[in-house]
């Protein structure tokens, strides 16, 4: 009886472990470029289809008061990376493509998702857009990236790469595992099939994936087979960024499939955004119904489609306490039952999305751009913004989430109140380690 028990439980207690190894769950993180707020089906799009992000969103988790911390590219993924608002490690600017600066690009001495979810036993992919440094000391290879095909920049064409010569960053090689290659295929659909291949050969380990679509960032530069499912749309400009918007659906799609076909499912986090919203001029993207664009601290620049799905695991619904990009380093390295360094200030989404924690994950939430020409606080339904240096001013988001109307004369304890929790958060910033390179510098050579 006794000898059996012992058994039983040794029996037990080495399937939970072997369990646990097993059972840990993938973790697809996938990015979009300068996508629109309103530019999906389940954001309020009518003209452009885009059917596997909305079945995305109706299985899992819609925040609808989701945020990026920062209003364009690379310092939202340098937040993204490390958890932390990057303006406490200088990384405020995109840094300019150069593989022989050593300064613009992701301090390396902060750690990054990857390097601890790799820790915790995962195989840990990029496909897709890099842009936190060109040197070779920022690539992801030293971030915590086991494999990948990438390429080092903050955009690129769709069509073609230069292997020979100094080509622009935007023609630069794309890479696989350190190796440049030229890529035959719309870059679009190359990354989506990448990033399903990833998923069907590590379908037996855990993987983190992160895929990081350029689209629908200029250049606008569509396939046929694209602009075919949205060649109702009257407005040249609108038609060619919607088709990039197809091609990312039809990317996630694939990786969806990839996902489905390989028992994955209840298996397997699946985290979506875009990492700040559009410039409503350059694509005619919209952010309806917030204000202004990629660039600015109102709503239009940091409030972003933001999705989580876990089937078997989330309630598929909505949750409209305000969340931020910060957070999914932790809600990771919780899942993943990796370490959670003490300096992330992102928060552990899972116990307020499952119910087991009400009130709100955030205090507040902080965004500072160009080293404090502009920035702005939420706190509950109110938010403090000051953009490129004009006046603060005080909105109500519950009321007007337009942000059309300032009531910072009416509530002036309500603004000196989060102007001092800004300067308190400010303080402990440092100035921009490195200036974003000028666009017309950007064009030459
Ligand atoms: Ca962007």
């Amino acid at each position: 009886m006794h000898r059996r028990q012992f058994l039983a439980s040794a029996f037990s207690a080495g399937a939970s472990f072997a369990q646990s190894a097993a059972s840990k769950p993938n973790i697809v993180l996938i990015l979009a470029d300068d996508l629109g707020y309103a530019d999906l089906g389940f954001t309020g799009a009518t003209d452009i289809p885009t059917p596997n992000l909305d079945r995305l969103a109706k299985t899992g988790i819609v925040f609808t008061n989701g945020y990026v911390s920062h209003p364009f590219c690379s310092p939202t993924r340098a937040g993204i990376m490390t958890g932390r608002y990057q303006q406490r490690f200088g990384h405020e600017n995109n840094p300019v493509y150069d593989p022989a600066n050593f300064t613009a690009g992701l301090p390396t001495n902060q750690t990054t998702v990857a390097q601890l979810l790799r820790s915790a036993g995962y195989v840990t992919c990029l496909t897709g857009k890099w842009h936190l440094g060109a040197a070779d000391k920022f690539l992801p290879s030293e971030r915590g990236f086991s494999e990948m095909f990438y390429f080092r920049g903050g955009g690129h064409d769709y069509f073609k790469q230069e292997l020979t010569g100094s080509p622009r960053e935007y023609l630069i090689p794309l890479e696989r595992d350190g190796k440049p290659l030229a890529e035959p295929e719309y870059l679009t659909d190359a990354l989506a099939r990448e990033a399903a291949a990833y998923v069907r050969r590590h379908r037996s380990r855990p993987f983190f994936l992160y895929l990081a679509f350029n689209t629908p960032h200029t250049p606008v530069q569509t396939a046929p087979h694209h602009t075919e499912k949205v060649k109702h749309i009257a407005d040249e400009k609108r038609r060619g960024y919607a088709a990039m918007v197809v091609a990312l659906d039809e990317g996630v799609g694939k990786v969806m499939r990839a996902i489905s076909e390989s028992n994955l499912d209840d298996r397997t986090l699946i985290a979506f955004l875009s990492d700040n919203g559009g410039p409503i001029n350059v694509t005619a993207s919209h952010n309806t119904p917030f204000r202004e664009g990629k660039g600015t601290v109102y709503e239009g620049g940091i409030r972003v489609p933001f999705v989580l799905r876990w089937q078997g695991k989330l309630k598929p619904g909505r949750y409209d306490r305000p969340v931020i990009s910060l957070d999914f380093l932790p809600t990771f390295t919780a899942i993943a039952g990796a370490k959670t360094p003490p300096a992330v200030e992102g928060v552990n989404l899972m116990p307020y999305i499952q119910g087991q924690k009400s009130g709100a994950p955030h205090e507040r939430l902080f965004w500072r751009a160009g080293g404090g020409v502009s920035y702005a606080v939420r706190e509950g339904r109110y938010k403090l913004a000051r953009q490129a240096g004009g006046a603060e001013q005080l909105f109500d988001l519950d009321a007007d989430p337009a942000e059309a109307n300032d009531i910072s004369g009416s509530q002036p304890e309500v603004v000196k109140r989060l102007h001092a929790a800004y300067e308190q958060w400010n303080k402990d910033n440092i100035a921009p380690l490195f200036e974003s390179p000028r666009p017309a510098a950007k064009k030459k050579g």
